[in-house]
């Protein structure tokens, strides 16, 4: 006998090919955005990930990522 119904893992599961980079993955923020709040400065990631404007990251499981701005890390290269 088949179970059909779907299990809440498989429906959270990512159906991109290739598949997105999980939430906890270095590269999280190259998941595809399924929702984009443009108006509201952020943007819900496929893996959960809410990723904001200014690069902040809210994780599924509540973390919080600082944001991290490429303008402060040109400017000390150059120096
Ligand atoms: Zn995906």
């Amino acid at each position: 006998m088949v179970n059909s119904e779907p299990s809440p893992a498989v429906a959270r599961a990512c159906a991109h090919w290739p598949a997105c980079p999980d939430a906890d993955a270095p590269d999280r923020e190259a998941a595809l955005p399924v929702a984009t709040h443009p108006e509201q400065g952020w943007s819900l990631l496929c893996n959960g990930v809410v990723l904001f404007e200014d690069t902040g990251e809210l994780l599924p499981d509540g973390r919080i990522i600082a944001p991290r701005r490429p303008t402060d890390a040109r400017v000390a290269a150059q120096a």
